[in-house]
């Protein structure tokens, strides 16, 4: 599968609109999730925000599995 635009290799679909999209088209990737560059200039600042609450969950998680494991240390 090759972009129509540019006629490379397509790395994958954006993860908001679905159009499939090559590495010149990514505007955004978080992790796997990539986001073609229309979609990252619309929803830029929702993605950054979810991005940040997917860092805080993340920490939390972490933080979270501390606790666990402090308490199964005490055991
Ligand atoms: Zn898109
Ligand atoms: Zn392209």
């Amino acid at each position: 599968m090759y972009c129509a635009e540019h006629g490379r290799a397509v790395v994958g679909s954006c993860q908001w609109c679905g159009k499939r999209i090559c590495k010149l088209d990514i505007g955004k990737s978080l992790g796997k999730k990539v986001f073609c560059r229309q979609c990252s200039s619309d929803l830029g600042s929702y993605i950054q925000k979810r991005q940040m609450q997917q860092i805080r969950e993340e920490k939390e998680s972490q933080a979270r599995k501390k606790q666990y494991s402090r308490i199964f240390d005490s055991y």
